[in-house]
């Protein structure tokens, strides 16, 4: 979890490598299907490009059906979902069905300053969705992805009026579930404002640590 901005995607893909779980975005997941002009691209296209979040029903479909699929039952990491408390408890109906769990929630904490300067010079790959920043992490060849070659662009959504809905969604639906999860035990905060690689070895330490309590 954690604000647009905050490296849940970064995070997210480094992590799911390093460990060997499937990484499921949602953001990914929806902005492919708008490339690829299918019906849920086009029922999607609208929200995201407003900054507002997708109809919930559309969201939890999509990612019942990709935790379904086979790669997800050796592990997994959710990027972007959930995003709301409707969404958290379809969640948890999902898994119990699949029996399975969320062993941790991992809230990448920063300011909005930070998010604001990060969105602003962000680019994306079309190839494989790596993240890049035009100052602080530029690719090695100007606009080409370091890992497939891939061209990299823009986000629609990462221009600053949309930049400013996205937070203020985000405030208001899905800050409260960091309450949501802190009841339930789960919740572990990291300060996201530094480098990538800081704030991956310490996810990585606090995810081992919990783990060889088990
Ligand atoms: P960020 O977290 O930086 O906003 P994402 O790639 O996670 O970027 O999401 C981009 C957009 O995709 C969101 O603004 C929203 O429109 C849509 N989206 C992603 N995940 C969800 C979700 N769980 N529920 C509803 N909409 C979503
Ligand atoms: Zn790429």
């Amino acid at each position: 979890m954690g604000p647009p901005g905050a490296g849940k995607g970064t995070q997210a893909k480094t992590l799911a490598v390093k460990l060997g779980l499937a990484h499921i975005s949602t953001g990914d997941i929806l902005r492919q299907n708008v490339a690829k002009a299918t019906q849920l691209g086009a029922q999607a296209k609208e929200y995201m490009n407003k900054g507002l979040l997708v109809p919930d029903e559309l969201v939890t479909k999509m990612v019942k059906d990709r935790l379904s699929q086979p790669d997800a039952a050796k592990g997994f990491i959710l990027d972007g979902y959930p995003r709301n408390l409707k969404q958290a408890e379809s969640l948890e109906a999902i898994l119990k069905e699949l029996a399975m769990g969320i062993d941790f929630v991992i809230d990448l904490d920063v300011d909005e300053k930070t998010v604001i300067e990060r969105l602003s010079g962000r680019l994306a790959c079309k190839g494989c969705n790596a993240n890049y920043h035009i100052k602080n992490m530029p690719p090695k060849k100007p606009m080409i992805c370091d890992n497939c070659g891939g061209a990299l662009y823009q986000r629609q959504d990462d221009k600053e009026e949309t930049i400013k809905k996205r937070l203020e969604v985000y405030r208001a639906e899905s800050s409260p579930l960091i309450e949501h999860f802190r009841k339930e035990n789960k919740l572990q905060q990291v300060f996201a404002g530094g480098d990538p690689e800081i704030v991956l070895n310490k996810i990585i330490e606090l995810v081992s640590h919990d783990c060889h309590k088990v």
